[in-house]
């Protein structure tokens, strides 16, 4: 890649030279000049007024893309065992409304081999269109088999926003789709927004070990693609409406794919099911230790909540792995959150800032769980939880 300078169009206002932190933009005869510091961020391309410069990637000159020919918003099934993933109509319920924003169709794309007669039931989740690309070799995941069928659509159809969930699955064909296209994909979002004066998708995750939050956007190339994690947006409420149904048959044989599937092995299902429940109890290091644990579970048993923690409780062996919730383990939503001994790091608060309800218990009255939560309790766990067990047990016999 390199950077082009349009001499014809450059006035030398030097907007380029300032945009520049790295010192890597001269002007020469009133032109703008490339030095060979340049980290080809692309930051000058944005800046320049006159559009008069642009990355050049190897031996394409970027050509400027007709963004206006790409209309409506994309959702990507996930399934499994003849069920579409909560995840993707999670993705329905955020894409409606950045498609309303956007006025466009929203669109849901299923790759799979029996859903005719879940059609109609899925039809209720808001969406304009359902795409049903139908061959009997995709009732199972094929990474080679979807990368192809989903560019072809796009390249056909031409989408502006495609959203995928961000699971193992997702996260495995979404960069290769995104790689044939050419296109711009931003992984493991944490929120979507349009911008309204420019149309672009605005998509926010954690950066730096969650350190920053960062919005990214592609204002120069379409379609945007982002992938999301279960539980960032809320479950669609069911509408009646009319739906487009198209459905595309694929002739596909297990050769066509380079891999093969010799079996599925379910994994054993666990009983920890954080995604969905309504209320959740979670420890972190101020617990203590395993059996200080003990203390929260009580809790968790007395409220029929699931229980939960931060990383370093499962990497202290105090809690199983399934049951950690943040950046790197589940992103919870229940009415009620109650975080103990959880100081409130930003990799903890991104998998259950969306709770309705949260309560912290916290010797340290300055703790930044504080800071995002509804009822705050500043004191030792172990001194409070046990009288707030006893209170929610006679509140229990009284009803
Ligand atoms: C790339 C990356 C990914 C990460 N992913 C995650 C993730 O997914 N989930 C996650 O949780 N973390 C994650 N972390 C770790 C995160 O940065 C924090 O280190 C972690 O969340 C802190 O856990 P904690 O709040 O339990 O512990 P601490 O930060 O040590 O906080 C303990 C808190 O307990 C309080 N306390 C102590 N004793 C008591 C008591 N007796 N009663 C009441 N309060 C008490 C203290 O005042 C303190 O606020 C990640 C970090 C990185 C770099």
């Amino acid at each position: 890649m390199s950077i082009i300078i349009d001499e014809e169009l450059c006035t030398g206002c030097a907007s380029c030279k300032e945009s520049c932190i790295y010192g890597a933009i001269e002007l020469e005869n009133n032109i703008a000049k490339v030095l060979p510091n340049c980290t080809l961020c692309g930051a000058c391309v944005e800046t320049c007024p006159e559009e008069a410069i642009s990355l050049e990637r190897g031996d394409v000159k970027a050509q400027k893309m007709d963004l206006s020919l790409f209309k409506g918003v994309w959702i990507i099934a996930e399934h499994y065992n003849k069920k579409i993933n909560n995840v993707s109509l999670q993705l329905l319920s955020k894409g409606r409304e950045l498609a309303d924003i956007l006025k466009v169709n929203l669109s849901l794309i299923i790759l799979g081999a029996s859903f005719d007669d879940k059609l109609e039931e899925l039809s209720l989740y808001g969406m304009d269109e359902i795409i049903y690309i139908k061959s009997p070799i995709l009732k199972d995941y094929y990474s080679d088999l979807y990368t192809k069928v989903i560019t072809e659509l796009v390249l056909e159809n031409k989408p502006e926003i495609i959203l995928i969930g961000a699971t193992p699955t997702g996260r495995d064909f979404a960069p290769r789709v995104a790689k044939r296209l050419n296109a711009g994909l931003t992984a493991d979002c944490t929120g979507l927004e349009i911008d309204l004066e420019a149309g672009n998708l605005l998509q926010t995750r954690p950066t730096y070990g969650g350190a920053i939050m960062a919005t990214i956007r592609t204002p120069s190339s379409r379609p945007q693609m982002a992938t999301v994690r279960a539980g960032i947006f809320s479950m669609p409420e069911k509408v009646k409406k009319k739906v487009n149904i198209r459905k595309i048959e694929y002739e596909f044989e297990e050769k066509d794919s380079v891999s093969k599937i010799v079996k599925v092995i379910s994994k054993t299902k666990t009983n920890v099911n954080l995604e969905d429940a309504k209320i959740i109890v979670a420890g972190g290091r101020g617990v203590g230790s395993r059996e200080g644990f003990r203390v929260i579970e009580k809790l968790a048993e007395v409220l029929d909540a699931e229980l939960g923690g931060s990383r370093i409780t499962v990497e202290l062996n105090w809690l199983d792995p399934d049951r950690q919730i943040g950046q790197t383990g589940k992103t919870v939503t229940p009415k009620l959150y109650i975080a103990c001994g959880i100081s409130g790091a930003i990799q903890h608060i991104v998998g259950m800032e969306n709770s309705e309800i949260v309560v912290a218990i916290n010797k340290d009255p300055n703790a930044p769980i504080f800071n995002w939560s509804h009822y705050g309790i500043v004191g030792d766990l172990h001194e409070i939880i046990p009288v707030l067990i006893e209170e929610i047990k006679k509140i229990k016999v009284d009803e």
